[in-house]
């Protein structure tokens, strides 16, 4: 909740105009009222706009939500869904994002599934099995064809906003034992092909540590994405 439309366009027309020639896939993803004019700012651009959320049912007595549908029709086709500020806040629980899963697969949208333990999962060493449990949970009932539309998002919840960033050692960690889960769950190379993003408090000082990692394919950017020249120096950094 971050940057009124006058901010957000002015963000993005900074951002576009200083991208750097890449083959970095980059995405945006503003509030939900300023997404058709985020589509519209960024037509002739690289940079893809996504949603933040979304509900699992197709429309009807929701107030308030936003469908698969609504979001097509303004010409989105990603949306990040668990990110941990709806687990946290808005009560959304393993049952429930797997229904949004499903929901935005069956539109045929891309899904970046966001996950992570909190602080105490992993000073009690239980955060591989708090991220096997929400992975589980959301994606494990998927079909093999469903995975070239999935993006993971890896995220420990004490690393987020908070200026703490898990280790390059411990984001790397992480990243593989999600390969490997996903390898026993399902198979190598779906392991291997799909996209595994860190994110919490990736900043232009640590992005090139954290992005060499062999199994941390980009980044879930927060605070830093507000800044164009930071998240423009993050892009370099991938
Ligand atoms: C986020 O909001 O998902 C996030 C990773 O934020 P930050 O980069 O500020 O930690």
């Amino acid at each position: 909740m971050n940057k009124d439309l006058t901010g957000t366009e002015a963000l993005l027309e900074e951002l576009s105009a200083k991208l750097p020639d890449t083959n970095a896939k980059v995405m945006v993803s503003p509030p939900f009222v300023n997404l058709a004019n985020a589509v519209q700012k960024l037509k002739d651009s690289e940079i893809e706009v996504i949603a933040q959320n979304m509900h699992f049912a197709e429309n009807g007595a929701y107030t308030g939500e936003i469908s698969a549908n609504m979001l097509l029709n303004i010409g989105i086709n990603t949306v990040i869904i668990g990110h941990s500020e709806r687990r946290a806040h808005f009560g959304e629980t393993d049952e429930i994002l797997a229904k949004k899963v499903k929901a935005a697969l069956a539109n045929n949208m891309q899904v970046m599934f966001c996950f992570g333990e909190e602080l105490e999962d992993r000073k009690s060493g239980n955060h591989f099995n708090v991220v096997e449990s929400q992975l589980k949970n959301a994606l494990f009932d998927l079909d093999l064809t469903a995975w070239p539309s999935i993006i993971l998002a890896y995220e420990p919840v004490w690393a987020i906003g908070t200026g703490e960033t898990a280790s390059p050692e411990q984001a790397q960690e992480m990243h593989a034992f999600i390969r490997k889960t996903i390898a026993e769950a399902f198979d190598a190379d779906i392991a291997e092909n799909v996209s595994i993003l860190y994110g919490g408090s990736v900043k232009p000082g640590n992005a090139e540590e954290i992005f060499s990692k062999p199994d941390v394919d980009g980044g879930l950017i927060g605070g830093a994405s507000l800044v164009a020249d930071d998240f423009i120096a993050i892009v370099k950094a991938i």
